[in-house]
């Protein structure tokens, strides 16, 4: 694994990296059913094209590179929009998670200085909330309420708002949550913020280029974004359903007022004063770039095409399912996400997971329910009708299989837990070993 002594040449590289990918998942053809959101050639060309152009730029200084400044503002204006935030603000950052832990940052950050009395920020959110949640709590040292979710895996608002209290400094509702792509009660939700006089945040990382254009399409969609009193932050990432490339989420205030908390400043640094947006010092400026290309590239017909294929391509596996009597989707999804779960009890969800991946899908496992989840791309359209007829297949060979299989829910690892063992002393020893160097 050492530097090598003398350059390689370029070719030679480049010929290595293609070879080894050919163990890679197979999103190309849509084999995959996570991870990488492909929206065609003539897109990944415009894509990519941009991202080499500003591969070297660094955004960190907005004011030496007008232009990605330019694509920043841009991007975040087309996103505030498309979530009806007339005086909406914002910024890219890296992914959703970083979105997130800025969003709780912020919060915290409002908490304390509007109220010193406030001992220690709470954040709430229902337990089908993103664990980028969980994890920024956890790295800013805030305590967390976890509410429950109804029978249908929305947010219960009545829950919510009794765990509530003087040191809660944020609530927080999915649009959609992500194990089951319903969209939790927004407007009970951020009532119950705005009642309090604390903000609300709308997590449509992986909504929000999505639930706009199929509302425009004419879907029914529950009110979830800025067109609701009391939210007061947003988070939406282009990389995903935008189909951009990696490295682009925009972070929403409702208005300037809200996004005071979220800048930095140290004015004591020997090397100068210094000033940041977000926790990134030196930013890429090649996934910022690209954002703007493609979505300006693509435009709203061609988001609506892309979602429409997307969702007449869930719209029939999940008819497909209901005709499979082993299985069901989990609740009532709103978009493009699906959690199937076996409702046979011969029949292991797991199993038949496992199953699909022999056969080269790869999905991924659920825990609450056992299921199996399914993030639909306009990828997958050209593969649906053969997906359905290996569900089929494995559904049957999982019938004749031990139903007591329990691998663990844990994506492209596998380990075995008990039911309810804490696993996660198992996990972090899995990633020691991952990670070998
Ligand atoms: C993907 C996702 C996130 C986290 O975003 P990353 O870009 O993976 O960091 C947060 N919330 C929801 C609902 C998501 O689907």
């Amino acid at each position: 694994m050492e530097l090598p002594e003398t350059g390689r040449e370029a070719s030679e590289l480049q010929a290595e990296m293609d070879a080894r990918r050919a163990g890679d998942a197979d999103w190309r053809e849509g084999r995959t059913w996570s991870l990488v959101y492909h929206g065609g050639e003539d897109l990944e060309a415009v894509r990519d094209d941009a991202y080499e152009r500003f591969a070297a730029e660094n955004a960190l200084n907005p004011l030496a590179f007008p232009s990605v400044l330019g694509f920043e503002n841009e991007v975040v204006g087309m996103v505030a929009e498309m979530m009806h935030g007339e005086s909406a603000v914002g910024n890219v950052t890296s992914g959703g998670t970083e979105s997130i832990f800025l969003a709780t940052y912020t919060a915290r950050e409002r908490a304390r200085r509007r109220d010193p009395a406030v001992e220690s920020p709470t954040v709430v959110y229902p337990e089908t909330a993103h664990p980028a949640w969980a994890k920024a709590a956890h790295y800013l040292d805030m305590d967390t309420v976890v509410t429950p979710t109804d029978e249908g895996w929305r947010a219960d608002p009545e829950a919510m708002a009794e765990a509530v209290t003087d040191d809660t400094a944020l609530v927080v509702a999915s649009a959609p949550s992500y194990p089951h792509g319903v969209v939790d009660p927004v407007e009970d939700v951020a009532a119950i913020a705005a009642d309090h006089g604390i903000p609300c945040h709308v997590d449509a990382c992986i909504g929000g280029f999505v639930l706009p254009f199929l509302d425009e399409l004419g879907h029914e969609i529950p009110p979830y974004d800025f067109s609701v009193p009391g939210v007061t932050s947003m988070s939406v990432d282009p990389h995903k359903y935008g189909y951009t490339a990696k490295g682009v989420s925009v972070l929403l205030h409702r208005d300037k007022s809200y996004r005071r908390d979220q800048y930095y400043a140290d004015d004591d640094w020997p090397g100068g004063i210094y000033v940041a947006p977000n926790v990134q010092g030196t930013r890429p400026a090649g996934p910022i770039a690209a954002a703007w290309a493609v979505m300006k590239f693509v435009g709203r017909d061609g988001y609506h095409t892309l979602v429409e294929e997307a969702m007449d391509a869930t719209e029939t596996i999940a008819a497909a399912i209901e005709e499979l009597d082993a299985l069901a989707v989990v609740g009532d999804p709103d978009m493009t996400l699906l959690g199937i779960e076996s409702v046979d009890p011969e029949v292991n969800a797991w199993t038949v997971q496992r199953e699909l991946s022999d056969r080269g899908w790869e999905l991924e496992r659920q825990q609450r329910p056992r299921s199996m989840h399914l993030s639909v791309m306009a990828q997958h359209a050209p593969v649906v009708d053969e997906f359905l007829a290996d569900l089929e297949a494995c559904v049957a060979v999982a019938r004749e299989a031990d139903t007591e299989e329990a691998t663990a829910p844990l994506y492209g690892l596998s380990a075995s837990f008990e039911e309810g063992e804490d696993a996660t002393e198992t996990v972090i020893d899995l990633l020691n070993e991952v990670f070998v160097s």
